[in-house]
């Protein structure tokens, strides 16, 4: 006989199973749910592995078994699914390869006890939550395509080590065996030896799992497949708890879309809009994509090919009845019959926003606070199909009502005659873009300007999009012509006549300040502050060179415009100075204080912290 080897947990799962041993929140009963979701998991791995090894047979129709017993208190969760080999073992239950742990971690300490549940299933740490109704697991295991004695016994009492041996099991399959801490119901501990109990939790989560789910010879789910039935039959709940069951989220949905597609292809499918951003949204490893199943065959978890990046947050299953069970991933990316599918797919879900932007205004703005960020992202990728949709959904703070959010629709509705573009300011937060400098002359003209304060919107947006023929112009770059035609020939000649009297200034502002800005010139934007700094007109703005380093990349530097308004009493002074002493030192700290001025406006940071402290204590100096 082998010795059983002991083992020590990987120090987050030591973490985690603390957490789930001392909890003492009351919904203990969803440890049931992640037991069978796993054995259901193990179940569509056997048949996957059988439709290309046909030697691999199981033991039986698949089926997952529960097996009571009131007498020692233990309750068994069997399936004859794929098993573990021990390595396997090891690897699975004994460490925790996915990066949501630690954040999982993180959101249990900071979340109330009652979210504990919810986050449990989130973050897919489903195994270890059977120690909070257990104080003791064994796990007998043996991997499809091995025999008897190649099974795995591994057993823990939820300590910071487990056990694992050799052991014998009949057939392919896991059996895991939870010893019941005794009932409590105070905490939610309840008496997971009846038959109502585990009948009741069966129903209640796992009622769509594809495979029978048998206690004694009772089959307690019903395995119906709701996406191919019509939705005057289904109720609101019965889509709320398939929402559950596929997403682990237990927020509902904001938006539920059944899908038909019949005639030359026929495909099903159940979608959601849900309600909150998983704390994953942004990281490469988020689970993304839907399920697909083949005539009610469960085929692949995550399939990425059937929704966008920019749609990654919608969740749901497609059924392709015409599609191969065989099918690979490599072959999905070049299926035509997918591509319909996604066609139609991002179609049903562009409609189902736009509807919501129209018709419940205030569940769209919780929606685009969610996910709007994400939504743009199809701005700048190459295969989001329609933009114009997209442009149709984008919400913008907007100068016209700072407290709310306007559609482009809206402002261009409001836009003045004779206003050629729609006028819009990028910057690091809204409150940085309201205070700008850059809004003064468009504020004058009762212009209305559309705030973004997304990073992505710096990306999209420098692509120049149109809406309804109507471009979207940066009033950060290039200069500023406003008005009709004879306002803007009168606004040049009066600056060519501010040229020819501060000329010199600006001569003598560039030399000082020619490493730091490419230009030094007029203002036609400006009417109370003294400067701004803008881009060139085909420059990069100073934040998309940010976001570009950001992303590890070196832009190539491009130096911003320094923009001075002559209608400032500064500037007479300074040009006074100038004319009385080419070389007054004055002139420097001057140029170099309203540089940074100009920066604190853009950014709230001053490049040169040194440069401009020395320039301020120059000028105070100067002023005693
Ligand atoms: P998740 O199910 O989210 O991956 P779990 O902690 O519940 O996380 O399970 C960890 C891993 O252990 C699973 O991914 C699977 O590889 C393996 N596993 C768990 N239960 C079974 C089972 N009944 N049969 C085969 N493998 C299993």
């Amino acid at each position: 006989m082998s010795q059983p080897e002991r083992r020590e947990f990987q120090a987050e799962v030591k973490q985690l199973l603390d957490l789930m041993v001392h909890s003492l929140y009351s919904d203990k009963d969803v440890f049931l749910r992640e037991l069978v979701s796993n054995a259901s998991d193990a179940l569509d791995k056997l048949r996957f592995e059988q439709l290309t090894q046909s030697d691999l047979v199981s033991a039986g129709d698949l089926h997952i078994r529960l097996e009571l017993d009131r007498e020692a208190r233990t309750l068994a969760i069997v399936d004859n699914g794929i098993g573990m080999t021990r390595d396997e073992v090891i690897k699975n239950i004994g460490t925790i390869a996915k990066s949501g742990t630690r954040e999982f971690l993180s959101a249990a300490k900071a979340a109330g006890k009652s979210e504990i549940a919810s986050l449990i299933g989130q973050f897919g740490v489903g195994f270890y939550s059977a120690f909070m109704v257990a104080d003791k697991i064994v796990l007998v295991t043996r991997r499809a395509g091995t025999s008897v004695d190649q099974a795995t016994r591994w057993e823990s009492t939820g300590d910071g080590s487990y056990t694992i041996d050799d052991a014998e099991r009949e057939h392919a399959g896991t059996t895991v065996t939870l010893h019941l801490k005794p009932e409590d119901a105070e905490h939610g501990m309840r008496d997971y030896t009846s038959d109502d109990v585990v009948g009741d939790i069966v129903r209640r989560y796992s009622d769509f799992v594809a495979y029978p789910i048998k206690l004694g010879d009772k089959t307690l789910n019903s395995m119906k497949a709701i996406w191919d039935r019509p939705k005057s039959e289904v109720t609101e709940d019965e889509y709320k708890e398939f929402y559950r069951h596929i997403s682990h989220d237990w927020t509902d949905p904001l938006r539920t879309i059944p899908v038909r597609m019949e005639g030359t292809l026929e495909a099903y499918a159940l979608l959601y809009v849900p309600a909150k951003a998983p704390f994953d949204l942004f990281s490469p490893e988020m689970k993304r994509g839907l399920q697909l199943y083949v005539k009610r065959v469960f085929v692949m978890d995550e399939c990425k090919e059937l929704m966008p990046p920019h749609l990654r947050f919608i969740k749901g299953v497609v059924d392709a009845h015409d599609l191969s069970l065989n099918v690979s991933r490599e072959i999905l990316q070049k299926d035509r019959q997918i591509q319909v599918i996604r066609k139609q797919l991002v179609k049903k879900v562009l409609a189902t926003l736009e509807e919501m932007q129209r018709d419940r205004f205030e569940d769209y703005l919780g929606f685009w606070e969610q996910f709007g960020p994400v939504l743009k992202e199809g701005f700048v990728s190459y295969d989001a199909g329609d933009k114009d949709k997209l442009l149709d959904l984008v919400l913008a703070s907007s100068t016209h009502d700072p407290a709310k959010l306007t559609t482009l629709d809206a402002y261009v509705g409001r836009m003045k005659e004779g206003q050629e573009a729609i006028y819009f300011l990028t910057g690091t937060s809204r409150e940085a873009v309201m205070k700008s400098p850059l809004l003064e002359a468009f504020a004058a003209k009762g212009y209305e300007v559309l705030l973004f304060s997304d990073p992505i919107d710096e990306l999209w947006l420098e692509r120049a999009p149109r809406f309804k023929d109507k471009p979207l112009q940066s009033i950060g770059r290039g200069e500023v012509k406003l008005g009709s035609e004879d306002e803007r020939k009168q606004a040049a000649a009066a600056i060519e006549e501010k040229q020819r009297e501060y000329g010199d200034l600006l001569t003598c502002f560039r030399a000082y300040l020619q490493d730091e800005v490419k230009e030094v010139r007029l203002s036609t934007r400006l009417t109370s502050s003294p400067v701004c700094l803008v881009a060139d007109e085909h420059d990069m703005t100073p934040r998309m060179q940010k976001l570009l380093e950001q992303m590890g990349q070196q832009p190539p530097k491009a130096k911003p415009v320094l923009e001075l308004n002559p209608t400032h009493p500064l500037i007479p002074k300074l040009q006074a100075v100038y004319t009385e002493s080419k070389a007054d030192p004055r002139l420097e700290s001057y140029a170099k204080l309203l540089l940074g001025q100009a920066h604190l406006a853009e950014t709230g940071q001053l490049p040169d912290p040194d440069a401009f402290s020395k320039a301020l204590g120059d000028v105070m100096l100067r002023a005693l």
